[in-house]
């Protein structure tokens, strides 16, 4: 037998990576989801569960079915403009609905949980590369309803038996370099699936957000991570909680920050396709630099990411490439 893994929000971006890994290290990914921002294609290493997390009793059945050793938690909304307009949402979903899932969890005796996490929480960095001491003073309802959900987790690993790894990603990007999955948003609002869009020709141009901050070129800097460094480091995760490792929060980013202008340039350089772009306001909320220190990540999980901004680009370009008009 296989041991199962629940991923609650696998069939999203990183949680169907993140399916992909665990399939390869012999885990059986059971994958549960509302499909409200999943695809139903981005299902293909386990079985898929429909329902919602905020339902203790559908969660209950899942459960009892599949008898997961561990529970991989991704399902959340995550965009931070609609938390600011629609905040109630956020901590219905995120932080009710992870409550809900942590009681399904207790009453199954489930006891090792990985959850998603962002360097959202930290907020304002005072200084970069910011390691997991940063002080967290999150500046949206997004990156609170995370936060919140790190103050719970910690609570119960003191003051009850849960085991959880915290991952705090930086800029999740790129995707399955097989093209079986890849990232797909509706609609879509990150730079570089946007930027691509827009060498593809699909879009206009690229607008950059503010291009008066305090950085190199005055463009805001960001530590892209890839995608597949991202499920492998849920992998370990895994792997170690069921090898006995204590509780713990940890960056996910590769430690280089790149400024939006220098990550326009290299997909210029890699596609070959140069295209239009223009100087726009600041975006409401965006830190001018986050930028992780991941050494706590290679200490605890052996983890180092091995791919680098280019290989970020190809993965997202023949992803994107190979999509016409939003079908896989
Ligand atoms: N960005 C931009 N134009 C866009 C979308 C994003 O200049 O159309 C910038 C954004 O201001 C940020 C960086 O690109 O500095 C990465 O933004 P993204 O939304 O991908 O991720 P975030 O850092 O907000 O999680």
């Amino acid at each position: 037998w296989m041991d199962k893994v629940l991923v609650v929000g696998g069939a999203g971006y990183i949680g169907s990576h993140t399916c992909l890994n665990l399939a390869g290290r012999g885990f059986e990914p059971v994958v549960y989801d509302n499909l409200s921002n999943g695809h139903r294609e981005f299902v293909k290493w386990g079985p898929l569960e429909t329902g919602d997390i905020r339902d203790g009793d559908r969660l209950d059945a899942v459960i009892s079915r599949h008898e997961p050793v561990a529970i991989v938690h991704f399902a959340a909304l995550i965009e931070v403009g609609q938390s600011v307009t629609e905040p109630l949402q956020f901590y219905e979903n995120n932080v009710a609905g992870t409550l809900t899932l942590l009681a399904a969890a207790e009453r199954a005796g489930i006891d090792k949980f990985v959850f998603s996490s962002t360097c959202a929480t930290y907020g304002i960095p005072r200084s970069t590369p910011m390691a997991e001491t940063h002080p967290q003073a999150p500046i949206n309802p997004y990156g609170r309803s995370k936060y919140l959900v790190e103050e719970v987790l910690r609570d119960l690993s003191d003051l009850k038996s849960l085991r959880t790894v915290i991952l705090r990603y930086f800029n999740a990007s790129g995707a399955d370099p097989e093209g079986r999955i890849g990232e797909w948003h509706t609609p879509e609002t990150h730079a570089i699936p946007l930027a691509i869009d827009a060498a593809l020709g699909r879009r206009e141009g690229f607008a950059i957000f503010g291009s008066d901050y305090d950085t190199r070129d005055g463009t805001c800097v960001r530590d892209y991570i890839h995608v597949m460094d991202l499920a492998d480091a849920h992998g370990r995760a895994v792997e170690y909680l069921l090898s006995g490792g204590e509780s713990v929060a940890l960056n996910l980013g590769t430690g280089t920050g790149t400024t939006v202008a220098e990550m326009l340039a290299a997909i210029e350089a890699v596609s070959g396709r140069p295209f239009p772009v223009k100087h726009a306001g600041r975006r409401a909320g965006d830190s001018p630099a986050l930028v992780a220190d991941n050494q706590k990540a290679w200490e605890v999980l052996g983890w180092r990411p091995e791919r680098d901004l280019d290989a970020i680009i190809e993965s997202a370009w023949n992803w994107h490439a190979g999509r016409a008009n939003g079908a896989v």
